[in-house]
């Protein structure tokens, strides 16, 4: 079997590995557009602690705490000067992001695969040709256009604009900071993911980035006014940013089937979620565990990627819903900036209460994957 994996983030790298582990006979090649140093974002959150939680991809790692994550227990919400703590219902393992991703990387060279990098793909008749498989994990950035009319992906843009910056001030908890300048308002999500260094999502709504003039600002002039605005959270410590992506519109991409002929689409590609669930890589590992166990229990490529979408898309629906009630509810924030902080943190914890769970709906799903 000849397998292609276009993309070399989380979804591909665990699904390559996961794989080519059960059938090392079967051959994989995975193509990366950027170079191996080159990843994106600062840190994120997983579940649990390694490598006790399958779902969160350290616990494939041989040495997950050489990436020092650091685990998180509260929620910490502070708004008009005064903070809320409240229990984070799971334990957290915040990582650095490319450190993980380099170490999936290295996991996948160490099996055999080989990694192309500075090799962007576009799905095409020759690709289909030549492979048996092809697995399309490029995140949200992908270029759709070559993928197969059946797989054209509804696109939905969030009304905030978001900033990841990284700092190395300290945050023991998951910190949900709202701070208002005049009638603007900003909200950082920061959490510390190292020893030394913290992720620090900065996100606010379009009037507010209008009247701060935002557009009009240099890199390093954004990153000192809005590290003004933070002042008391920051402790005098400067707001890093990553080179290129500037403010964006969250970019929402879903797909009515996880499959299309020999083109199947994992991770951020096949559904990407608001990061204000913190549950898009956790996401991709279960989706690529389910894409694992089709193939290795059907008999061929076309009932393995039947079973997959039948399993996959109604956990990605469930996501899908839970992604887009929490980014509705940190749009509309100003709206609710007239509530104590005890208030807003009730709302805050409602805010995805009417949809079913998600956490156990991943935990069913994984379970049933790593039956092999
Ligand atoms: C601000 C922010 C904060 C986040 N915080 C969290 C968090 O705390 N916890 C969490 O679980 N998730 C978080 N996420 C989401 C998480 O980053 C994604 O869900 C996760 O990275 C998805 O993995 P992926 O492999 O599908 O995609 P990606 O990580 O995007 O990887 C895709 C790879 O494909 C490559 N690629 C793209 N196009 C091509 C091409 N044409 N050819 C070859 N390669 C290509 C890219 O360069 C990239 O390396 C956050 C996202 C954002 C934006």
């Amino acid at each position: 079997m000849k397998i292609l994996v276009i993309g070399a983030g989380p979804a591909g790298l665990l699904f390559a590995s996961q794989l080519k582990q059960a059938r090392p006979a079967w051959q994989i090649t995975i193509s990366e557009k950027n170079p191996q140093d080159d990843v994106t974002g600062w840190g994120v959150v997983l579940p649990g602690r390694p490598a006790q939680h399958p779902a969160n991809p350290l616990s494939y790692l041989a040495e997950p705490q050489r990436l020092q994550p650091q685990f998180l227990a509260q929620f910490k919400l502070v708004q008009h000067d005064q903070s809320q703590l409240m229990g984070s219902g799971v334990l957290l393992c915040a990582v650095e992001r490319r450190g993980l991703v380099q170490a999936l990387r290295a996991n996948c060279a160490c099996s055999g695969m080989s990694i192309r990098y500075q090799s962007p793909l576009e799905v095409s008749a020759e690709l289909e040709c030549a492979y048996d498989l092809i697995v399309v994990a490029s995140g949200v950035n992908q270029k759709v256009s070559p993928l197969s009319p059946g797989l054209a992906p509804q696109i939905e843009f969030g009304r905030n604009e978001y900033l990841w910056y990284g700092t190395s001030q300290r945050f023991a908890q998951m910190n949900l900071i709202f701070r208002q300048q005049g009638p603007n308002l900003f909200i950082a999500h920061a959490y510390s993911y190292s020893p030394s260094m913290s992720t620090f999502v900065v996100e606010c709504d379009e009037d507010s980035y209008v009247q701060a003039e935002l557009a009009h600002r240099s890199e390093p002039e954004t990153a000192r006014w809005i590290a003004e605005v933070f002042q008391d959270d920051l402790n005098g410590q400067a707001l890093i940013p990553q080179p290129g992506p500037g403010w964006r519109h969250f970019l929402t991409l879903s797909h009515a089937h996880a499959y299309h002929g020999k083109q199947v689409l994992l991770g951020d590609a096949l559904q990407s979620g608001h990061f204000s669930i913190g549950h898009g890589t956790t996401m991709a590992v279960v989706a690529a565990q389910l894409l694992v166990k089709a193939l290795l229990s059907e008999a061929d490529v076309s009932s393995a990627l039947a079973c997959y979408d039948a399993r996959v898309m109604p956990l990605v629906s469930l996501f899908r819903q839970h992604a887009h009630a929490s980014r509705i509810w940190f749009e509309s924030a100003g709206e609710r900036m007239g509530l104590s902080s005890a208030e807003l943190t009730k709302s805050f914890i409602a805010r995805r209460n009417q949809l079913a769970d998600l956490a156990p709906a991943l935990a069913a799903n994984l379970q049933y994957a790593l039956q092999r």
